[in-house]
Formats: structure tokens, C-alpha cells, sequence
């Protein structure tokens, strides 16, 4: 028997190992690489292996970062079956069509610019129907069900408690006549949490393979974290602000809504009157999708919660709750003035809405972000986290100024001291023990742990590496095959997610003909790296007081969109040219209101765009308006780039 591990090694995304017994193929986890760009660049690489050859995928739970290549290792001619838990099956169907939709959004954004650059389109990682085709392969079981799925293999699924559907893995493979149990930790979660059960203990196994996210970390207790953040939440709302939550949409969400609703539900015991005033948005459409998987499969929380629910109440329902769907809904948080808490996917900043929330508000001393999840490197969260006060959130550089929280103890992830307790369930020690999922220093941190607890070794698995699983005579490493992965690229390339692109881009790909004449773009567009509105922005770099400008209320802005453009129109220019004998420069005030001018005009650009988006994207708007939008804004984006070519000739 051999296991060869694939991805989720040298951090915890791209969760993907393959078992080799006798003749048969099974792969754990299909998951997708987050964080840094190079990372995610990883995602449409080669699979080590041939899709074609694998027998089975065994799935521990929906997390994009443990499922999220399925649809790609399908299209690249998988054949096999993929056993998950019932709950996990409804999980990820939201999860890989949610996900489909942002490749086919960043194709769709990268091909507009590749087509006026002459370069060769890119396709999608995979669309909307890969991950629908993909849904055939499923085969889903309860937990506890111990399942033959051919002659030398059987497999059961254990509580794993760290999010809704989420398993333990337990594999009995027989070769040459001998049996032998593999463990899969999945993901674990801690115990005595909201919702779900605790993590299963299991007691015997020859080769574990265990995720060490929090390795060498342990968490404040959970109810501290739950009362700090209520506290955090009144105090932001007492001095006018805002707290902003960056949480995953399947999981943390629920359980943070569990968790608030015990103080804002009148008549409980820890009900607090002052939160009334305070309303809770969860802006996400998937979010309000999944949480009505959660309400769909009661069976598997804990008793707590089940009792709570028998008792009248629904955990994941209370007064000022408000679920927004819809893009008039959405936008209209970003527009109350309202002291309020807004909870936002994705969870680690790198996409979704939550950017938005997070420019509307993190430059706002008032305000406080507060995390509830593991920020894996390389990511926005992770920057904002280790302190940096200078982002760029679609092209703009924000300063960050409001408070800023971390409250590891609301995370879904096991600390080492739960792991270590996990470990000790083992009645006798595996012949190998495998760490994964973690970064290096946290494998290595806990390696030393298990043997200093447990007197026995661990193997911290940093690289794509294959490794022969015997029972005696220790761990001997086949020599990599394969590149490895790169660790994350410097946090600074998360900064700048390519974003307006993917979720808030609605326009239709233009025919290719008329993307092929660019308008007469200044040279600088060319290189000018990523993002729509950078490019679209004439400001100094350092004009900090501008974000100050409260954005234009959504439905007058929606309603009269072709005022924008009109403002700013270099008046003075054409007279400049009149007159050509004595050559009069601009003074420094008629610079600095041409340029506030066109400072504005940015800010509203880029609002009418991210308004007409989310009607789009919450289907709220009709074919003609579409189309017509669809114009107004090629015209606009044509007419933006003109003038600022003229301005640079008139500067000359
Ligand atoms: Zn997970
Ligand atoms: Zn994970």
C-alpha cells in the first residue's frame, strides 16, 4: 500500500491524497488552493495522477479547499464514485456551483482584457455544468454506516464536529490478505460548539493522517470569544459604527448566528435589550442557501440544539436578523447609516461581498472588523490581521482605521490541545502518523508535542511526497515525483484580487470585433496590472480625506446613471487651446478641483457599477435594461479612457 500526498501540505488548502491498494485507486479530498495567486495558479495544473485510474473519492467534508477541484477532476475524465455524508452532498452543491460561478466570472473579466491585449483566451477552471455533471459521481451515506465498496475496501464516516456534514474518514484496505485501517482526520472541530457534535473518537488505526491548522495554538475559551464579541458589537454601535464579520458562508455563519441568538431573542436569559436597536445583515446569497441546509438537517446537530429547537425556537432566526438576497437589499446596508452588524462571505476576505463591506468601512476609526476564522497566509485576512494599515481593495488604496478583532476562539478548527486529546483517543499507537493541513512551523510545533505526550513519532508532510505504508520499521520516503507546491507568495499579491472582475462584472463579453479596436488608450493601460478601476483613477495616490465622501444613495444613483459622466468635463482645456500665444499654467487650486472632480467621478463610476451589478447578480433587472446598461457603460468606459488621453495631451 502506498499513499501519495498531493496537495494540502505546505498549508492548509488543496486538501488532496492518494491510497494505493493492490490495483485500486482512492483519492481523499479533491480540494482547491486559496490564498495566494501563485497558489490558486496551482488549480489548473495536472492532477499527479491520471483521473482516469482513480476508483474512489472519499470526501470529508463541503469546504471549497477540501472539494473544490471535483468538478475539474471529472471533466479531466474521473469515472469513479465519490462517497460523503448526506449533509456534505447538500453542502456542496451550493459550494462547487457557487464556485463555477466565480471561475466562469474571472474567465469571463480576464478574456475581455486578453482580447483587447490580442492575446489567447483562457477557459474557466470549470463552469456552472462541469459541476453539475459532476453530481452523478455522488453517492452519499449516514454517518456510522460502515460501506463495502469493493472487495478490498470498506469505509465509514465518523463526526468529525467542525462544520455541518463534516466526517472522519476510517478506510479497512486489504492487500495481499492482510488488513489494514486507515484514519482520516478531515477537518476537526472543537468540542462543546453550537450545533454540532463533538468530534468522534477512534480507537484503533495502523496509518493516521491528521490536519494540524492549529498545531501549535491554543483558543480562548468559546464563550469569552461569544461574550467579547457581543461586547464589541455594543460598543462599536454606542460610538455610531459599524461591526463588519468576514465569515464563511457554511459554518462559521450558522454558528455565529446561533451564538448571537440567545442575546437577542427577548426572554432568554442573556437577552440584551440595547442589541434590538442593532440589526445583524448577512449579506451572501449562498450563505442564506446553506443556512437553509442547516435547517433541513436537524438529524445531525447535538442534542442542545435540537432540544432548543423542540422548544419553540429556531436557533438561526431572531428579532433584527435580516437575510439579504437581493441586490436592492444589499445595497441598501451599504447605505443605513445605522449602527449595525454586517456578516459577509468569504470568510478570509479574498472574494464575495465582503470586499465591499470591508471599503466601505475599515477606514472608519468607528468601525471594527472582527474575525472569526483561520486566515490562511497570503490572504487579505491575513494582512489586515498581521497588522497592515495600507490595503488596496479594487484598485483603491483604503487605510485602515477601524478596530481591528481577532477571536480564534469562535474558529471551526480544533487547537493543538484538542488535537492532541483527538490523538490520545488512538488505544495504541498507529505505525505512522502523518501531519497535514497546517503550515510548516504548526506540523513541527506538534510533531514535537505527540512525541514529548505520547512518546511516539510523527511525520510533518511539508511537500508533495509518497510514502510506502508499512507496520514496522519506520517511515522511508519515496522521493518526490512531482514539483512542489510553492509556499504562498508575499501576502502583498493577496492585496489585489482582480476582483470588480469576478463577482460584480456584468457585462455580457462583448462581440470580439468591437473589443478588438481598444478606444485610444494612453500607453499606461497596458501595464497598468489588474484592476477596472484602477484604471479609470486620476487621483494622486496619497488622498486619504477623499474616502470620507459618503457614497451616493443607491436608487438615486440607479436611476440616473448617465449624470456621472457629465460632470467632470475638463472645461477649461478647449479655452487653454484657444488661446495659444501666452501659455498660462493651471494654479495649484484649479489642479486640485479638476482633480477632486475627477475623484468623484471615479467614486461614482465605480458605485454605479457595483450597484448595476448586484441587480444583476440578484437577477433583478430585465433583458432591455441589461442591454441598455450593457451600452452605457461600453460608451462610459470608452468616453473615461478619451479623456483621460486628452488630459495627458493637454498636460504635454
Ligand atoms: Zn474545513
Ligand atoms: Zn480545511
Amino acid at each position: 500500500m502506498k499513499i501519495k500526498f498531493c496537495g494540502g501540505v505546505q498549508s492548509v488548502t488543496g486538501s488532496n491524497h492518494l491510497i494505493t491498494i493492490g490495483d485500486k485507486k482512492l483519492l481523499l479530498d479533491c480540494g482547491q488552493f486559496q490564498g495566494s495567486r501563485s497558489a490558486e495558479k496551482l488549480n489548473s495544473e495536472d492532477f499527479p495522477y491520471d483521473p482516469a485510474e482513480i476508483d474512489f473519492l472519499i470526501l470529508s467534508h463541503a469546504h471549497v479547499d477540501h472539494c473544490g477541484r471535483i468538478p475539474l477532476l471529472v471533466k479531466r475524465g474521473f469515472k469513479g464514485v465519490i462517497y460523503c455524508t448526506d449533509a456534505t452532498y447538500d453542502l456542496v452543491d451550493i459550494m462547487l456551483k457557487d464556485s463555477a460561478h466565480i471561475h466562469e466570472k474571472e474567465a469571463e473579466w480576464q478574456n475581455r482584457k486578453n482580447m483587447r491585449a490580442n492575446r489567447p483566451l483562457v477557459e474557466p477552471l470549470y463552469t456552472t455544468k462541469d459541476a453539475e455533471a459532476s453530481f452523478k459521481f455522488f453517492t452519499p451515506l449516514v454517518y456510522g454506516e460502515t460501506k463495502q465498496i469493493c472487495d478490498e475496501i470498506k469505509i465509514r464516516f465518523r463526526d468529525a464536529g467542525h462544520i455541518l456534514g463534516s466526517a472522519i474518514i476510517e478506510i479497512w484496505a486489504t492487500e495481499n490478505g492482510e488488513e489494514s485501517k486507515i484514519v482520516f482526520s478531515g477537518d476537526l472541530g472543537m468540542k462543546d460548539r453550537p450545533i454540532l457534535k463533538d468530534p468522534e473518537y477512534i480507537q484503533d488505526a495502523d496509518y493516521v493522517l491528521m490536519e494540524t491548522t492549529y498545531g501549535n495554538r491554543v483558543h480562548p475559551a468559546n464563550e469569552k470569544s461569544v461574550n467579547d464579541l457581543v461586547d464589541i458589537i455594543l460598543e462599536t454601535a454606542r460610538r455610531g459604527g459599524t461591526t463588519v464579520i468576514p465569515s464563511f458562508a457554511v459554518g462559521r455563519t450558522q454558528e455565529l448566528l446561533y451564538d448571537l441568538n440567545r442575546f437577542y431573542e427577548p426572554g432568554s436569559p442573556d437577552y440584551r435589550e440595547e442589541l434590538s436597536k442593532i440589526k445583524v445583515y448577512v449579506d451572501s446569497p449562498m450563505t442564506v442557501e446553506a443556512t437553509e441546509v442547516f435547517r433541513q438537517n436537524a438529524q445531525v446537530f447535538d442534542e442542545e440544539t435540537r432540544a432548543y429547537i423542540l422548544s419553540g425556537d429556531h436557533p438561526l432566526e431572531f428579532p433584527g436578523l435580516v437575510f439579504s438576497k437581493t441586490s436592492e437589499e444589499s445595497m441598501a446596508i451599504n447605505f443605513n447609516k445605522e449602527p449595525k452588524v454586517i456578516i459577509s462571505a468569504s470568510g478570509m476576505c479574498e472574494a464575495g461581498r465582503i470586499k465591499h463591506h470591508l471599503k466601505h468601512n475599515i477606514w472608519n476609526g468607528k468601525n471594527s472588523v472582527v474575525f472569526v476564522g483561520y486566515q490562511a497566509e497570503g490572504t487579505l485576512g491575513r494582512l489586515i490581521l498581521d497588522g497592515e494599515k495600507n490595503i488596496k481593495l479594487f484598485g483603491e488604496d483604503i487605510y485602515v482605521n477601524a478596530e481591528i478583532h481577532n477571536l480564534e476562539g469562535m474558529s471551526g478548527h480544533a487547537d493543538r490541545d484538542a488535537l492532541l486529546d483527538w490523538l490520545s483517543g488512538f488505544k495504541k499507537e498507529p505505525a505512522m502518523l502523518f501531519l497535514v493541513h497546517g503550515e510548516e512551523d504548526s506540523k513541527r510545533d506538534f510533531a514535537e508535542l505527540v512525541k514529548a505526550q505520547l512518546g511516539y513519532d510523527a511525520i510533518p508532510v511539508n511537500d508533495i511526497a509518497e510514502f510506502d505504508l508499512v507496520k514496522t520499521g519506520g517511515a522511508k520516503p519515496r522521493p518526490a515525483e512531482t514539483p512542489s507546491e510553492p509556499a504562498s507568495a508575499p501576502a502583498k499579491e493577496a492585496a489585489e484580487p482582480d476582483e470588480i472582475s469576478s463577482r460584480y462584472d456584468f457585462r455580457k463579453p462583448a462581440p470580439k470585433k468591437e473589443d478588438a479596436k481598444p478606444a485610444p488608450a494612453p500607453a499606461e493601460e497596458a501595464a497598468e496590472p489588474d484592476d477596472t478601476s484602477s484604471r479609470y483613477d486620476f487621483r494622486k495616490p496619497a488622498s486619504k480625506k477623499k474616502a470620507k465622501k459618503p457614497a451616493p444613495a443607491p436608487a438615486e444613483e440607479a436611476a440616473k446613471p448617465a449624470e456621472a459622466p457629465a460632470e467632470p468635463a475638463p472645461e477649461e482645456a478647449p479655452a487653454a487651446e484657444a488661446a495659444p500665444a501666452p501659455k498660462k499654467i493651471a494654479s495649484e487650486e484649479d489642479v486640485e478641483a479638476i482633480r477632486e472632480k475627477m475623484s468623484n467621478l471615479h467614486e461614482d463610476f465605480e458605485q454605479l457599477l457595483y450597484n448595476a451589478t448586484l441587480a444583476v447578480d440578484g437577477k433583478g433587472i430585465s433583458a432591455d435594461k441589461a442591454e441598455a446598461l450593457n451600452t452605457l457603460l461600453l460608451n462610459l468606459e470608452k468616453g473615461i479612457v478619451q479623456l483621460g488621453s486628452e488630459a495627458i495631451i493637454h498636460e504635454e
